[in-house]
């Protein structure tokens, strides 16, 4: 017997229909590329999500399952174009702008995105590369006809003009809640970038999810800003999530710089926001240049991308009195995976107890499956202690990649193999012990080079670090630290080795320490070990002379 309820599709438009109807005046702040801070509200998104659709059928010829990309900061002109090519039944790509040309051409190609949609500051990326993309018909810059630039782009439109000729009142189409609506691709260590696609579905079903209360827990009254960018990791849901809740939108546009995010934080009393740690560097080193300035509005941030420090977390609780959750996730996963909220069951816990747990990734919301396994496909225990292959499976996870890529990292049983290497302990909480591929393997035993480099940011003097496995004769790799100094300040290697005492076990500690200006970041802003060790391919350990 089947149940008797309403079928009533998942479709991510719907998200938009409760946010206009009954949060319609709540507000959307955005930092716009003209330098200036523009106001909208749900209802006024609504309204031009639905002409930006009617304009893209009628102007641009769009037909459910084209694919559009974009270039594009957080801001509520990229916010319609969401809304406007999902509601059609149309996929938005979302394109990384700090990915290399090659790389670039090779997502759009793959993805066979139709037309382009940028922000002004991308003009030159896209004009660059245009002759090398066949099946792009057209570009909008998102600008109004006062700031359009010259520019060389074939077939070129005027976002403001564009929705200028749509209808605020289409009525949106109806379709399958399995229909794609969301494309990203990862970054690609390894070989090229793989496309994950969406479904409308699986989008709403992650709003839901995430919103709750023991993962973001968002409430209408909230302020949230959205610092990581929409083109990671499908904007971490919070492009869904936040309209869904009926919170306030702040929008930090093209500057993530420390200044700008804390001016918006105080200016608008943001009370929760989430990025990868090194926004959040940067905020804080801002912070700590201004002593005066404090966060007395923000209440949460939500860090992850990458292993969120502890100096980082001691900060912000203990200095700023803003909670961090500390979340895993991945784009495959759409893409939160595990959230570092403390469970009932967990008061117990002293506050030293419960700080150790908290620096872990997180446990499994609801929806996600998790399990780790040795290299045979072999359950391992949930004691924290022994490390293996994350697994994960749900609704909301990737079953396969764009046009089949990748497809040994999917098993018959639909786990999927994260390529991260973590623990799990009595609790459910998971620990990341490293990627599969940067672990250090000394001697047949594991050294975790995310537990080195937390380790090695608490030292005084120390921006950031990065820990790397050197060839050595003996132990087949030992660790080489790698460390940025905070401007102005004195650290020698034999400083970084004392901090690192007692904080880690000693047959971790690094074979040596070399102090850079700079170490290289993905286009995700995660530290890149591929470059890191490419920079260091001629570097001899003192220990393996
Ligand atoms: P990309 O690979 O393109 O950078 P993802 O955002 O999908 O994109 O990267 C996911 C990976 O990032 C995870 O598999 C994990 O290795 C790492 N990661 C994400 N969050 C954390 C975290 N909180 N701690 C440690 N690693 C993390």
């Amino acid at each position: 017997m089947l149940g008797l309820m309403q079928d009533w599709p998942l479709l991510v438009h719907t998200i938009l229909d409760h946010a206009s109807q009954w949060h319609g005046t709540r507000e959307i702040v955005s930092r716009r590329v003209e330098g200036d801070i523009a106001r909208m509200t749900y209802r006024d998104l609504d309204h031009r999500a639905r002409a930006l659709a009617s304009a893209a059928q009628g102007r641009l010829g769009l037909k459910l399952g084209d694919v559009v990309c974009t270039m594009s900061w957080n801001g509520y002109r990229h916010m319609e174009t969401w809304y406007g090519i999902m509601g059609l039944g149309c996929i938005v790509h979302t394109l990384n702008p700090r990915l290399f040309a090659d790389q670039l051409v090779y997502v759009i190609n793959h993805g066979e995105g139709k037309w382009v949609f940028l922000d002004l500051t991308f003009v030159p990326v896209l004009e660059a590369v245009q002759d090398k993309l066949p099946k792009v018909k057209g570009f909008v810059v998102m600008i109004d006809g006062e700031h359009m630039p010259q520019t060389s782009l074939k077939n070129v439109v005027t976002y403001e003009e564009l929705i200028g000729q749509g209808d605020t009142a289409f009525a949106w189409p109806g379709f399958d809640e399995n229909t794609a609506c969301g494309m990203c691709y990862t970054s690609g260590t390894t070989g090229n970038p793989k496309g994950v696609v969406y479904s409308h579905r699986s989008n709403v079903l992650h709003a839901l999810v995430s919103s709750g209360g023991d993962a973001l827990c968002m409430a209408s009254k909230d302020v949230w800003m959205p610092v990581v960018p929409m083109f990671h990791a499908n904007a971490w849901s919070l492009a869904f999530s936040v309209p869904l809740s009926g919170a306030k939108m702040v929008m930090p546009g093209p500057r993530m710089d420390g200044e700008a995010i804390y001016e918006l934080l105080d200016t608008e009393k943001v009370t929760a926001t989430a990025a990868v740690p090194t926004v959040w560097l940067m905020l804080l080193q801002y912070l700590e240049q201004n002593p005066d300035l404090k966060l007395p509005h923000l209440e949460k941030v939500v860090i992850g991308g990458s292993a969120c420090p502890e100096a980082m977390m001691k900060a912000f609780e203990d200095k700023y009195d803003t909670r961090v959750i500390h979340a895993w996730g991945m784009t495959e996963m759409s893409p939160l995976g595990s959230l570092g909220t403390r469970k009932g069951g967990l008061e117990h816990l002293s506050d030293d107890e419960w700080w150790k747990v908290k620096l872990k990734q997180g446990r499994p919301a609801y929806s996600v499956e998790m399990k780790i396994t040795d290299d045979e496909g072999k359950d391992l225990p949930h004691d924290g202690k022994v490390f293996g292959r994350l697994k994960v499976r749900g609704p909301a996870i990737a079953k396969s990649y764009a046009k089949g890529d990748g497809a040994d990292a999917f098993d018959a049983e639909g786990w999927f193999d994260t390529g991260d290497v973590a623990t799990l302990d009595e609790y459910g909480y998971m620990q990341i012990t490293d990627r599969s591929k940067d672990v250090i393997k000394s001697g047949g035993e594991w050294i975790s080079s995310i537990d080195l480099e937390n380790a090695a940011v608490g030292c005084p003097g120390v921006a950031e670090a990065a820990a790397i496995g050197m060839p050595h004769p003996k132990w087949d790799e030992r660790p080489l630290l790698v460390i940025v100094k905070k401007k102005g300040a004195e650290v020698t290697k034999d400083a970084v080795l004392q901090h690192l005492e007692g904080k880690i076990a000693k047959w971790w500690m690094p074979d040596d320490v070399a102090f850079v200006d700079e170490i290289p970041h993905t286009a995700t802003g995660k530290i890149s070990k591929l470059t890191l060790r490419e920079q260091f391919k001629d570097y001899v350990l003192p220990t393996a002379q």
